[in-house]
Formats: structure tokens, C-alpha cells, sequence
């Protein structure tokens, strides 16, 4: 085995995650957020994990549902983003997939679908105030009773707005967006669906009738400066690999590309096998935390394709061959993303093929 970069995934921990965003869900039902291959993780093992207990799967795109329809999965499955062309639409029907309908242009696909192929289920998508996908709280009602009118649609339509900065638990404009909603859909039937996973934490006046939930049920968090754990989460993916050299360089040697390190004293400089060839953000700058053999040994130099080097002034019994922690247990991906200047789901969605992906069942 010439590659040694692996990326563990949990899966007691996925079905532990799903379990406290149904507890702090109450009566709320959970839509399973596994786009973008379920952030990562691969969205076939994640639905196998959670499809016990979730209500329904949310993906991004009509692709996923299909590959979720083919492992076997019988739960409703929301298409996020909708139907992008007329074409869609029977496909949708066929797999029994669920429209999210955010703009006029779907319109006339859904007044042309035929009912023979069975009912169509949608959400109706409103702007509050994310500015990305919806229809303007004002139009609500029209377009509800449009979609009513429509021989393909199901009677049962729900209502859906997606949060732009709920992890801004302080902020204002959540309360507002929650308000816009509220009014937009006042006295309409049908059920409701707001909280991504920051509202989850933050704006308990969301749940509503759905929870939307994509990273907690990683054990990721978006809230500055707090991780999944500090909420009762478990990281769902650890990502390790392995020492391939150690160094022994002199005060004022420079490290890697640029020279962009300069050791301040002599001492011990790690190898390690892994770099943005793999998924490891080529932005995490010096400092950025790493383990060897679970002791800090912090990034030094630029992260290359292939490699990374360590400092490892904290850790000198460590030997070529050691195990070298990126993120996982004992080190959030939070702070890593930190000090690569994203967010935990930008990491853990970037991993790249070359990377061996293992179960674990814990
Ligand atoms: C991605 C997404 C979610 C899930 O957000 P998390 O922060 O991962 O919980 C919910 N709703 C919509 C519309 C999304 O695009």
C-alpha cells in the first residue's frame, strides 16, 4: 500500500448525531441532509446508517435521489434546488422525488406534468430574506393556489425558507426571516420547514413541522469559535495518515515552498502524507493545529500536494511511520477550518478520490 491518507467515518456517531438533533427536534420531524455525497462522507454508507431514523433525505440534485432510490431507500426525498429543466419533472415523478419550487420559470413544467405518472409532491420555497432561491413573501399565497390548480401536483404542499446567518445567535435578521415567514404562510395548510442545523441550536421559535439538518448529523458546527462537540455532537469523519520523514534542521533553515518557515531554533521538522492533492485546504496556514501520535505538532510551511510538514518540538520520541491526526477525534475540523479561513463543511465536502474512506462501526 503505497498511499497511507485515510478518512474514517463513524458511523455510531452518525446515528448518534441523529439521535440528539431528534431530541432537540421535540416533535419536530428530521429531513436528513446528505447532499454534496453527505458532505463528504458518502452518501450511500450515511443513508445506510441513518435510515432507520430519519423522516426523510434532503439532496441537491436528482442524481442523489436516484442513487439513494437504488440502494434501497423508501423515504421521502426533498430535491433542494428543484427541478432545473421540463425533463425533470417525470424523472422526479418516476423516483417519487419532492420539487422545491422557488421561481415562476418552474412553473408551466409543473402545470404541463402528467398526473399518469403519479402524484407529485413540492415545497413551496419562500424568500425571506437569504436572497438566493424562493419567491417573495408576498406572492405566497398566488403561487400556493397556482400549485392547488395543477392535475400532477399533491394537494399536501409545504412550505420551506432556508436562514441566512442563523448561526449569528445574537444577531437580528433570523427573528425577522422567522416573522416574514410566519406571516407570508399564515393560515395556509400544509407543513413547514425552516431550520438548517445552526437554527436547530439557536432558534427554537424555527422547528415547525421539519428540521433540516445536514451538519450536526456530522458532528460539524458553523457557530465561531464552537464545534459539534461543545453541542453534544460526534465528529462523524477522522482523517488521518502518517509520518514518511523527520527532519532535524538548524535554526534559520526555511521549510518547503517560498521558505514561507523559518525555524526559530534547531529542531525536529515532521513529513507527513498528505496535502491538497488529498483535500487538505492548501490554505491552513502556519500554526494550523495537527497531531502526531495525539500530541500537538502544529503545520509549518506551505501545505503541498502531497505533503505537509510538522513542527515537532512537542512530540520528539515521534518516529518515521507514526500516526498523524488531520482532524477527528481529539481535534476538531472546526479549528483546522479556522485556521484555513473556511468553515468545518468546506473541509470535510473537499476530500479528494485518491483518499481510502473506511467504516467504522462506532
Ligand atoms: C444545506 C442546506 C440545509 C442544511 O444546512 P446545515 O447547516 O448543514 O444544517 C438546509 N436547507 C437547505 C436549503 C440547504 O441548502
Amino acid at each position: 500500500m503505497s498511499r497511507t491518507t485515510v478518512a474514517t467515518i463513524h458511523l455510531g456517531a452518525l446515528r448518534h448525531n441523529l439521535a440528539r438533533v431528534r431530541a432537540m427536534a421535540g416533535a419536530a420531524k428530521v429531513m436528513a441532509v446528505v447532499k454534496a455525497d453527505a458532505y463528504g462522507h458518502g452518501l450511500e454508507r450515511v443513508a445506510r446508517a441513518l435510515d432507520a431514523d430519519a423522516e426523510a433525505f434532503a439532496v441537491a440534485a436528482i442524481a442523489d435521489g436516484l442513487r439513494l432510490r437504488a440502494a434501497g431507500h423508501r423515504q421521502r426525498i426533498v430535491v433542494l434546488s428543484g427541478p432545473d429543466t421540463p425533463f425533470d419533472i417525470a424523472e422526479m415523478q418516476r423516483l417519487r422525488l419532492e420539487a422545491l419550487i422557488h421561481h415562476d420559470v418552474q412553473l408551466p413544467w409543473l402545470a404541463a406534468a402528467d398526473p399518469a405518472r403519479g402524484p407529485l409532491r413540492v415545497w413551496l420555497k419562500i424568500d425571506t430574506g437569504m436572497h438566493r432561491l424562493g419567491f417573495p413573501p408576498e406572492r405566497a399565497r398566488a403561487v400556493h393556489a397556482a400549485l392547488l390548480a395543477m392535475p400532477a401536483v399533491d394537494r399536501d404542499i409545504g412550505f420551506m425558507t432556508h436562514f441566512a446567518s442563523s448561526e449569528e445567535f445574537e444577531g437580528r435578521e433570523t427573528a425577522l426571516q422567522i416573522a416574514r415567514f410566519k406571516d407570508a404562510t399564515a393560515d395556509l395548510p400544509g407543513d413547514r420547514a425552516l431550520s438548517n442545523s445552526a437554527a436547530l441550536l439557536g432558534w427554537p421559535d424555527a422547528r415547525a413541522d421539519w428540521v433540516r439538518t445536514g451538519g450536526l448529523l456530522y458532528g460539524l458546527s458553523v457557530v465561531e469559535g464552537r464545534s459539534g462537540i461543545d453541542f453534544g455532537f460526534r465528529p462523524a469523519m477522522s482523517l488521518a495518515t502518517r509520518l514518511v520523514a523527520i527532519n532535524h534542521l538548524v535554526k534559520g533553515e526555511r521549510v518547503g515552498y517560498n521558505g514561507t518557515y523559518e525555524c526559530p531554533e534547531d529542531m525536529p521538522v515532521g513529513v507527513a502524507a498528505i496535502g491538497y492533492g488529498d483535500g487538505y485546504p492548501r490554505s491552513a496556514v502556519a500554526g494550523t493545529p495537527v497531531l502526531v501520535n495525539d500530541r500537538l505538532a502544529p503545520l509549518v510551511g506551505r501545505v503541498s500536494m502531497d505533503l505537509i510538514t510538522l513542527d515537532l518540538r512537542g512530540v520528539p520520541d515521534a518516529r518515521v511511520g507514526d500516526k498523524v491526526t488531520l482532524w477527528g477525534e481529539g481535534l476538531p475540523v472546526e479549528a483546522v477550518a479556522a485556521s484555513a479561513g473556511t468553515i468545518s463543511y468546506d473541509l470535510t465536502c473537499g476530500m479528494t478520490r485518491r483518499v481510502l474512506f473506511v467504516e467504522d462501526e462506532n
